[in-house]
């Protein structure tokens, strides 16, 4: 399984799954169609369906172009309903949904938006594969994870050094807080899970500003012994059932 990133942070958030028979199952609309197409020889037949975790826009503002061209569209009931799409799946917390041979179950998340939700996907190639994004806590744990996206926003030293020197706006740190993961809480979910089987831990949707990079790659790196990356656009990463 290949995952292709086209985009990951607060502007633009967008990531493909493709199988190795080019299956595909698009994560997130924050892209245009137009940038979706040319990262997949513009054919969509092969998509099995576009999974959106909330209505925010640098994940979902581009929604409507994707349902004109009759792509299908799943996500809860709270986020469908910010956009008026027509071949859109409502997905019920919690439930098991088959998009092709991707197996995907929806589970609430702590964020400001009306309902977002992680998911859990399931596909032979690459496992067991959690994506979590915007959220400042995961109330579950999840067993036989073999793939790890998560949200990694913030350094909350880095946040702590940017509003006393007024790079940013300490009304900013309150939200911050309700809304995304730290790189503190980011090592402390993942490490609240088994590791055992876990191949790769993809880092996403790093802050402009609040985040390092290098730290939190090496940080995750030490803490779970895990092969490590953060997302940068246009990166494609092996993401499989096995360590090879
Ligand atoms: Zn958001």
């Amino acid at each position: 399984m290949k995952l292709k990133i086209i985009g990951s942070g607060s502007k633009a958030n967008s990531y493909i799954l493709i199988s190795n028979t080019n299956e595909m199952l698009v994560l997130e609309a924050g892209v245009s169609l137009n940038e979706l197409l040319k990262n997949i020889n513009h054919d969509v037949s092969n998509i099995s369906c576009v999974l959106v975790s909330h209505e925010h826009s640098d994940h979902a503002g581009y929604l409507k172009q994707y349902d004109d061209r009759c792509l299908t569209i799943a996500a809860s009931k709270g986020t469908l309903e910010y956009y008026n799409c027509h071949k859109t799946i409502i997905m019920n917390p919690l439930q098991s949904y088959k998009f092709g041979n991707f197996i995907v179950v929806p589970f609430p998340v702590q964020h400001d938006a009306a309902e977002p939700y992680g998911f859990l996907i399931y596909h032979k190639e690459c496992g067991k594969l959690l994506f979590a994004t915007d959220t400042y806590y995961i109330k579950y744990k999840f067993n036989e994870l073999n793939n790890i996206m998560i949200e990694c926003n913030y350094d909350e030293n880095i946040l702590n050094e940017n509003i006393l020197s007024g790079k940013i706006h300490s009304a900013h740190k309150d939200r911050l807080l309700q809304s995304h993961m730290s790189y503190q809480n980011c090592l402390k979910t993942i490490l609240s899970n088994d590791l055992t089987l876990v191949n790769n831990i993809i880092l996403i949707h790093l802050s402009d500003s609040n985040s390092d990079t290098y730290a939190f790659k090496r940080g995750i790196e030490l803490g779970t012994g895990k092969n490590v990356y953060v997302a940068n656009r246009m990166d494609e990463i092996e993401i499989n059932c096995l360590p090879f």
